[in-house]
C-alpha cells in the first residue's frame, strides 16, 4: 500500500487565516505543471521497497527490484486544485497511472473551493475518475466567510453541494471552521444543521488558528479585525462532538468525523505510517524510515527541476536530489516511536501496545505503558485492553498528552 499527494500551489487570492503554501496568481501554472510531471516520473523509485535516488527512471539500481506497491489513494491538495482545468487534472492522473500501479478502487480526492466550481466542471471531474471531493465551505454564513476573506458566499456554498451530488459524487467531505468571533453557539449549530441535512458522509472541522504572519493575525494585532477567543473554540468543539455522535458520525480524528467506513483513506495512511510520495512545492513524503519535504518556494522548485533535467540529459547516473529542492530527515527508532504516539493519539484508533511490542520492541511498549499510568489516573488518557486512546473531550489536548509519552 502507498499513497500519492499532489500539491497545487495556486489560489485566486490569499485567505486571511491561511498557513498553506500557495501563490495568488496562475502566472507560473504551465511551468509548474511541466515540473510536476517531471517529478512524478523522476521520483518513481521513492516508493520502491528499497528506494534509490529517485531521479533517474532508467536507473540500473531499479532492475530486478520489486515493483512499487500499488497506490491506494491519490490526493490533490493545495492551494486550490480546482483552479486547474479538468484536462490538466486528467493529464496528471494519466501520468500517474502510466508511471505507477494504481489500485482499481483507489480513492482519488480533489480539494475544491466553491468559487471555482460549476456543475459542468464537477460532472467532468467525476467522469475523469475523481471519486471524492473535499470542499472548502468553512461556513454557511456570509459574516463568517467575510471575516475569513473567503471568495464565495453562503448561497454559492449550498449550490456547490447540490451540484456535487447532481454530478454523481457520493463521497463528499466539507471543511468547516469553528471558534469564529463572528459566530456564536446558535450560528455554529445552524452550520451543523445544514451539514447534517445534506447527509454528507464526512466532515473536517477545525478551530480557527492564528498562523504567525497570516493576514488575519496582522489585522487582529493592528485592531482591524475582531480577536479570536479560545473559549469560543472550546464551546463549539463540545457542540460539534455532541451533535456528531447524536447524528451517528464517528469522531475518528481530532478534526475529522465520518459515517461508518467513510473516513479519508488518504489521511488515514499518514496516521498508519503508510509510505507516501508528495509532489509539488512544500509537499512532504515518507518512505517508511525517513521524511522528505520539498521547498516551499515555486522559484526553487522550478530551478531544481531544471537542474535535474540537465543532469539527466547529460546521462549522469543517479543524480542526487538537488539540495535546493528538498530536505530529508532519517528517523531513528526513538523518533519513529514519538511519531507513532503523536499520530495515533490524534485518532480514535489510539496506541496499540501489542503492535508497539511486536513491531518496535518491548522496550517501547513497556516505556509507553509505564508513562501512560499517571495520565490514566489523572483522567487524561483512557485504556481499554491493549489500546491507549483519547476520548472526545481528551482528544483536543492530544499534543500535551503525547509529549508526556515521548521518549526522553
Ligand atoms: S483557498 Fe485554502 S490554500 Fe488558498 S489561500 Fe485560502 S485557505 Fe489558503
Amino acid at each position: 500500500m502507498s499513497a500519492i499527494y499532489i500539491h497545487i500551489p495556486f489560489c485566486k487570492s490569499k485567505c486571511g487565516y491561511c498557513g498553506f503554501y500557495s501563490l495568488p496568481s496562475l502566472k507560473l501554472k504551465n511551468r509548474f505543471l511541466e515540473a510536476l510531471k517531471a517529478e512524478i516520473v523522476g521520483r518513481k523509485g521513492y516508493l520502491k521497497p528499497r528506494p534509490h535516488c529517485g531521479l533517474e527512471p532508467q536507473c540500473p539500481a531499479l532492475e530486478n527490484e520489486q515493483d512499487t506497491p500499488p497506490i491506494n489513494t491519490i490526493y490533490f491538495g493545495g492551494g486550490t486544485p480546482s483552479l486547474l482545468r479538468v484536462t490538466e487534472i486528467g493529464d496528471i492522473l494519466h501520468l500517474i497511472n502510466k508511471t505507477y500501479t494504481v489500485a482499481p478502487n483507489a480513492e482519488i480526492t480533489l480539494e475544491a473551493n466553491p468559487d471555482t466550481l460549476s456543475l459542468e466542471y464537477l460532472k467532468d471531474l467525476r467522469q475523469l475518475g475523481v471519486n471524492r471531493l473535499s470542499i472548502g465551505i468553512q461556513s454557511f454564513f456570509d459574516d463568517d466567510l467575510k471575516y475569513l476573506s473567503r471568495r464565495h458566499d453562503a448561497h454559492h456554498a449550498l449550490q456547490c453541494l447540490d451540484w456535487a451530488k447532481s454530478a454523481g459524487f457520493d463521497n463528499i467531505s466539507i471543511d468547516l471552521i469553528y471558534g469564529l468571533p463572528t459566530s456564536n453557539a446558535e450560528q455554529w449549530n445552524k452550520n451543523l444543521d445544514i451539514f447534517f441535512a445534506y447527509d454528507l458522509p464526512h466532515l473536517s472541522a477545525y478551530a480557527l488558528t492564528l498562523e504567525p504572519n497570516s493576514i488575519l493575525t496582522k489585522q487582529i494585532e493592528q485592531g482591524k479585525a475582531m480577536p479570536v477567543n479560545e473559549e469560543d473554540a472550546l464551546r463549539d468543539y463540545d457542540i460539534l462532538c455532541k451533535r456528531a455522535a447524536e447524528n451517528g458520525y464517528l469522531h475518528y480524528e481530532i478534526s475529522n468525523f465520518c459515517k461508518r467506513g467513510m473516513h479519508s483513506k488518504h489521511n488515514a495512511s499518514y496516521w498508519f505510517g503508510t509510505p507516501y510520495a508528495g509532489f509539488g512545492p512544500s509537499a512532504h513524503s515518507f518512505d517508511g524510515a525517513s521524511r522528505q519535504w520539498n521547498v516551499s518556494s515555486m522559484e526553487k522548485y522550478l530551478d531544481a527541476r531544471r537542474e535535474t533535467a540537465r543532469l539527466r540529459d547529460q546521462k549522469v547516473p543517479c543524480p542526487e536530489v538537488p539540495r535546493s529542492m528538498s530536505e530529508k530527515e532519517t528517523l531513528n527508532p526513538e523518533q519513529l516511536y514519538d511519531e507513532y504516539v503523536m499520530l495515533r493519539l490524534r485518532t480514535h484508533w489510539g496506541i496499540d501496545l501489542k503492535w508497539l511490542k511486536r513491531e518496535m520492541g518491548e522496550r517501547f511498549s513497556t516505556y509507553c505503558e509505564q508513562h501512560a499510568q499517571p495520565l490514566i489516573t489523572q483522567g487524561r488518557l483512557t485504556q481499554t485492553r491493549e489500546f491507549l486512546y483519547l476520548t472526545d473531550k481528551q482528544m483536543l489536548f492530544a499534543d500535551g498528552v503525547a509529549e508526556e509519552l515521548f521518549w526522553e
